[in-house]
């Protein structure tokens, strides 16, 4: 299957279900504009265009999960501007302080915020909260963060640095017998390794081929992390990368993975 038919497939997988279930039985449809914690793995061409079709033809929300791809990892401010989305409600964390503080929030719209406020005229008001709503502290740190995001134009640099790191890694590796895939968008990129790129055989995890070429790398002064999903190398670095680093990041990875697979 090529993209565009794999993308034709789960829009029609979705409405399918939609349909065996009940569009009035369905909440919401959620996801993450891109794949982080699975395996750095971007949506086919034109996946959320026709996902979203689906979605609209049935009045079911759409939630958007940016806790990874929320304030600039993807090389635009939100990873719904990158794919456009257009999303009813957004969890927003890690991006939103980098981490240097915990918070976490929802961005909701207009579209379910009515609904809200009117539930709340007629059944009084809406009952959620947290023991740290609003905890100044991390609410300051995620204030200073955004504001370096802003002031060192560090979104633009995920994106321009991040491609190109993209591109070296890919230009680097891609060729090798045992990658399978060099893949990411933006300051996101993964290394999938396999036992046989033509027949698409993975090797056995309890090889823990990934796992040793991230130990093999950190010897050489970098952090990589291998992927609980497979042998999958995964990169999300900093966003005021540099060039110089990327290339680092790209010839230390090249070295670990002839060391452990020649
Ligand atoms: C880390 C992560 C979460 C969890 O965020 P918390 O703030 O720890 O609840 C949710 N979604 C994605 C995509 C994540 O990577």
């Amino acid at each position: 299957m090529d993209e565009a038919a794999f993308t034709a497939h789960c829009a029609a997988k979705l409405e399918e279900m939609i349909l065996r279930e009940g569009p009035d039985t369905i909440a919401a449809f959620i996801g993450e504009p891109m794949l982080g914690t699975g395996g750095i793995v971007p949506p086919p061409a034109g996946y959320w265009d026709a996902i979203q079709t689906v979605l609209r033809k049935y009045d079911i929300l759409l939630i958007a999960d940016e806790v990874v791809t929320g304030f600039g990892r993807l090389g635009t401010m939100m990873g719904s501007d990158h794919y456009g989305l257009k999303p009813d409600l957004i969890t927003i964390a890690k991006g939103l302080t980098s981490a240097y503080a915990p918070l976490s929030g929802s961005i909701v719209s207009d579209r379910m915020w009515e609904v809200l406020e009117r539930g709340t005229d007629e059944f009084g008001p809406f009952g959620h909260g947290w023991t740290y709503s609003a905890h100044p502290i991390c609410a300051a740190a995620g204030v200073a963060n955004l504001k370096l995001l802003d002031d060192q134009n560090l979104v633009a640099n995920a994106g321009n640095v991040g491609a190109y790191l993209n591109e070296t890694m890919a230009a680097a590796l891609g060729g090798h017998t045992h990658v399978g895939e060099v893949r990411g968008t933006g300051m996101l990129c993964a290394v999938e390794l396999v036992k046989d790129r033509d027949d698409r055989v993975f090797f056995d995890p309890a090889d823990k081929v990934a796992p040793r070429v991230v130990a093999a790398m950190l010897e050489r002064g970098v952090i990589a992390r291998a992927m609980p999903q497979g042998d999958i190398l995964g990169f999300a670095p900093p966003f005021p990368l540099t060039r110089a680093q990327a290339d680092e990041i790209v010839t230390v990875t090249k070295d670990a993975v002839a060391q452990v697979l020649g």
